[in-house]
């Protein structure tokens, strides 16, 4: 479903649910799965160490099972995602994934290998509904919100790929997790939540992956910023702000015709004060459109001395739009405007754009 220009979708159509599965529920919630289904408790236990540690589904393998309760058990452990189609490039090291859903709904993930860690970058939403013009995954609109379980599945199938040696570099582990795939985290709140959980507890009750290595990026849910601040849980927020001013900036995230520039930078502070985690301003610069000098002093009067980072993205070329990156020497002119403001700067490395895997290029179209 397509959206009208600057057109906000909150609330996710209403669809069938996936099915249950393991990575959607707590350690407690799986124990009384179990002895719902007729098991011992202690079964819950096993199929974790299965599943989060070893990184298998395969019932039959579970030789620490009576066979008895084998099939019983793999109800917990249903097929979500199936690979409709992988595209990699930089050697192997960067993996593009397009998922089938139980439903037709169709999301990507990609894995990508660094000499010193690997991120995967997940999908939350099938389509998103924050309508960015220049990002091809808000051009679709929203399809529907992913469960749990399809968000931590995606992480778990990347860390299968390392662990059996598929990915060039030996065998791996999955050190960092993005929430920069297809969809806004935050409108798919509870079950992102669910999946850090389940990517940051330690073994076996989740995949042991330190909260510090993951990232949850949004346009600027505010009331959401707030309450992520809360959960105990010191993940990484990254804020899609790319403009200064809620002039340009209503145009570009039409969220901020909600929530404004201030707004949501406070919101961002008092997350980056409560949780001790610097805050990640991601800025992606647009060739005439965002790159001014003058633009680039007012970002850096409104995020210096503050516990920030902000990261400048090369604009992605996307389908249908008008926009691209900026001049190299209009990026570095933005760059240098920002460092005299004294706010520390990098511009992202923007990987798999040959394969339409890089920031805002996400459209799962099955071709
Ligand atoms: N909805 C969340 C998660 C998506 S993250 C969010 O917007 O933060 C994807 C990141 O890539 C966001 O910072 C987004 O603004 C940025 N992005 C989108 N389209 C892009 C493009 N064409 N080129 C570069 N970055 C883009």
């Amino acid at each position: 479903m397509s959206q009208q220009p600057g057109q906000l979708t909150f609330v996710a159509p209403r669809r069938a649910k996936p099915a249950r599965h393991l990575a959607d529920l707590s350690m407690a919630d799986r124990r009384a799965a179990v002895t719902e289904l007729g098991e011992k408790a202690f079964r819950a236990d096993q199929l974790s160490r299965h599943y989060f540690e070893r990184l298998t589904t395969d019932v039959a393998a579970m030789t620490d099972l009576p066979a008895a309760s084998r099939d019983k058990l793999a109800q917990l452990l249903p097929s979500l995602l199936t690979p409709v189609k992988e595209l990699t490039t930089d050697g192997g090291t960067t993996r593009k994934t397009l998922w089938k859903l139980f439903d037709g709904a169709l999301v990507e993930s990609v894995l990508m290998r660094y000499p010193d860690r690997v991120t995967m970058c997940v999908s939350s939403q099938a389509g998103c509904g924050m309508n960015c013009p220049f990002c091809a995954t808000g051009q679709a609109g929203l399809t529907r919100n992913m469960s749990t379980a399809e968000i931590v599945e995606q992480v778990v199938a990347g860390a299968r790929a390392l662990a059996a040696g598929e990915v060039p570099g030996g065998p791996g582990r999955v050190s960092n997790v993005v929430f920069m795939g297809m969809g806004e985290p935050l409108a798919n709140y509870k079950q992102v939540i669910g999946a850090v959980r389940r990517l940051v507890d330690p073994a076996p009750h989740g995949l042991g992956i330190s909260a510090r290595g993951v990232t949850v990026s949004t346009v600027g849910l505010v009331p959401a910023i707030g309450k992520l601040a809360e959960e105990g849980l010191p993940v990484t927020l990254a804020l899609s702000l790319h403009a200064p001013d809620d002039e340009l900036r209503d145009t570009l995230v039409p969220i901020n015709t909600r929530w404004k520039v201030s707004e949501v930078l406070d919101a961002a502070w008092a997350y980056a004060a409560k949780t001790k985690r610097r805050v990640s301003i991601e800025y992606a610069l647009i060739k005439d459109i965002n790159d001014q000098e003058w633009r680039a002093d007012l970002l850096g009067k409104l995020v210096r001395n503050k516990l920030v980072h902000v990261n400048l993205i090369p604009l992605n070329p996307t389908p249908g739009s008008k926009w691209t990156a900026s001049r190299p020497e209009d990026e570095r002119a933005f760059v240098r405007r920002l460092e005299f403001h004294g706010v520390p700067v990098t511009v992202r490395d923007t990987r798999g754009r040959e394969i339409d895997g890089a920031c805002g290029q996400l459209a799962a179209a099955d071709v």
